[in-house]
């Protein structure tokens, strides 16, 4: 009740939902209580969350921010959420770019959210949504996909905790796919002991996911105190000293690092000498999946249909009304990437310093316990600075693609302020070492 007071509130000037479910919040809420009392629920299933439009909700639209989706409405939940036995609290689904492209929520059918922090500026994207309603106090806990940044980068910009978990940590199965080989589901949380509490939640392989890792689940809570004494931690040159990272947003991460040291952590330069080759092959490599990915949206099995004379009409003009502009350039680009003769050129490039990335990460990992580096490389920017640009819009991935192109963990933890706005600093670890990596966060907090 308390949240959804919260939502009546501020909803109108955040706009973070896309679709609002109060009775099933509520009437969920009371089974909850109901089981609450006689002894069996576990923490996690007790706190509202809001869910980013992205992922599969039985009964509740899910339009992935797209036109070429309004009205849909899946008949099953994403497994995601099934540690939460039906009875998820859930808020209503959160604002995203559509098909979540984007890194502002711009690219949302559905207008745009704003940063709670200053109402002129983004929330960041493409999990803006999730992450405005955190900020806000519009419920607890979100939930978000990150494919090259999307939930750390919008947690950076709200002042919050965005976690992206190793590459199969999560199950896929229900999520909408973008770029299969690179999504990932992660916790939008206030601290950092909350994004534990809800990836323990939503982590475990899961059969229906043949991506997802049979490893087993560990205790995400059992290291979080043990605090920074003793960590290696290599602050990453090639992301935090070039061009385009605002001076003030290296301020917070360099008084983060000395922080850490003075936490009792070892604190050296890194270096992973491929990393600003990651923008440009993910713009590749995110683009061709999509082309793929996206070709299900043909007016028949989904959402959107535009009748027209002859089967191959109705698709175009389905696709073509049902897609925005953001969503046609990355289909035309992918296309382009993978079709006879550029194939070579492009995707099988890609793909080659996708592994000089991880080769890169795999030696720093020799030496270093986390990696440390700003999430985005500036503050939120102001509402329609870059919408006519691509490129500068591309430019904010450019610290949290790394991550996504080895499947690593990454978690951003607010580190700061630069002219009143928050700072989210960036850390890294090695594949599946999420407990540790909670534990640096924690101690950064
Ligand atoms: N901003 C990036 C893009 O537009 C990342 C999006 C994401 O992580 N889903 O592709």
């Amino acid at each position: 009740e308390a949240a959804l007071a919260r939502i009546d509130e501020v909803e109108e000037r955040v706009r973070s939902f896309i679709t609002l479910t109060p009775e099933l919040a509520l009437e969920r809420a009371g089974r909850v209580d109901e089981r609450a009392g006689s002894g069996g629920i576990r923490l996690w299933e007790a706190v509202p969350i809001a869910v980013k439009d992205v992922l599969s909700t039985r009964g509740v639209q899910t339009t992935c921010g797209s036109k070429i989706l309004e009205g849909f409405e899946p008949v099953y939940d994403a497994s995601a959420l099934r540690n939460f036995g039906g009875d998820m609290i859930m808020l209503g689904k959160a604002n995203m770019d559509e098909f979540a492209m984007g890194s502002s929520t711009e690219n949302s059918a559905y207008g745009v959210s704003r940063n709670p922090w200053d109402l002129e500026r983004v929330p960041g994207g493409s999990s803006g949504g999730s992450a405005a309603a955190v900020a806000a106090g519009e419920g607890w806990w979100a939930l978000g996909t990150d494919t090259g940044g999307s939930v750390r980068q919008p947690a950076a910009l709200c002042g919050i905790v965005g976690l992206k978990p190793t590459y199969g940590r999560v199950s896929r199965y229900g999520l909408i796919a973008f770029a299969s080989s690179l999504d990932q589901i992660g916790p939008m949380t206030r601290d950092v002991r909350d994004a534990a509490l809800l990836l323990q939640a939503v982590a475990g392989h899961d059969p229906r996911d043949s991506t997802s890792a049979g490893v087993e689940v560990p205790d995400y809570l059992a290291e979080l105190d043990r605090g920074a004494e003793g960590l290696r931690v290599g602050l990453v040159t090639e992301l935090t000293n070039i061009e385009g990272v605002e001076p003030g947003v290296r301020e917070v991460v360099e008084s983060v690092a000395r922080r850490l040291e003075g936490a009792g952590a070892s604190v050296e330069e890194a270096s992973l000498p491929h990393a600003e080759y990651g923008l440009p092959a993910y713009y590749i490599v995110a683009p061709a999946e999509v082309s793929s990915n996206l070709a299900r949206y043909d007016g028949v099995r989904y959402g959107l249909r535009v009748p027209a004379d002859g089967v191959h009409e109705m698709y175009r003009r389905t696709r073509n009304e049902g897609f925005g502009a953001e969503a046609k350039r990355r289909i035309m680009i992918g296309t382009y990437a993978l079709s006879s003769g550029y194939y070579e050129a492009y995707y099988a490039r890609a793909q080659k310093v996708r592994t000089r990335i991880i080769q890169d990460f795999r030696a720093a990992f020799s030496r270093f316990d986390v990696l440390l580096s700003p999430t985005s490389p500036t503050v939120a920017f102001r509402i329609g600075e870059r919408v006519d640009d691509p490129l500068a819009m591309y430019a904010s991935d450019i610290c949290s693609i790394p991550a996504n192109m080895a499947g690593l963990p990454a978690i951003s933890v607010p580190g700061g302020l630069s002219e009143g706005l928050p700072v989210g600093v960036q850390l890294m670890s090695d594949h599946f070492t999420e407990p540790m990596l909670l534990r640096a966060a924690r101690a950064v907090e």
